[in-house]
């Protein structure tokens, strides 16, 4: 597993050399030249090669959004268990917030609650993954028949 990278110290209007750019994530020179050739956009022809702030943080912002996405559609991310777990009884919440939905079910393996955003037209095809409790905040804009 390679060390996850740390977006904190990146200042986005700051243009980076490999180096300097692997010492502020706190991956290796090595790691940065990878993402460069998976897609991080860099000035190549730029001597040395610099990588622009923004670039690298939307780039790890991109890929942590892909670990998440992994995910398969019954199993949830729990916080505790630091792993993929599905929810105990196959049981989940559904709370519809505007367009989106947040899901919540306990893992199965320690109890915790554990929270999934989803996108507002999947909540149909979530019944046949889970035993779904639809909760609304806001009934009130849920209009029927309109
Ligand atoms: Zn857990």
């Amino acid at each position: 597993m390679p060390k996850s990278a740390k977006l904190s110290g990146i200042k986005s209007l700051r243009c980076y050399t490999i180096p300097e750019a692997a010492g502020v994530t706190g991956v290796s020179d090595r790691t940065i030249r990878a993402w460069i050739k998976q897609g991080l956009t860099a000035m190549s022809d730029e001597r040395p090669t610099l990588v622009r702030g923004d670039a690298l943080i939307s780039y790890i912002q991109r890929q942590r959004q892909g670990r998440k996405s992994r995910l398969s559609p019954d199993e949830f991310y729990c916080l505790k268990c630091r792993a993929a777990r599905k929810p105990a009884g196959g049981l989940v919440d559904c709370e519809l917030d505007g367009t989106r939905a947040k899901l919540s079910a306990i893992c199965e393996t320690c109890d915790t609650i554990m929270h999934k955003p989803i996108a507002h037209e999947r909540v149909a095809i979530l019944n046949d993954v889970f035993d779904v409790t639809l909760r609304s905040e806001a009934p009130e804009t849920l209009k029927v028949g309109s």
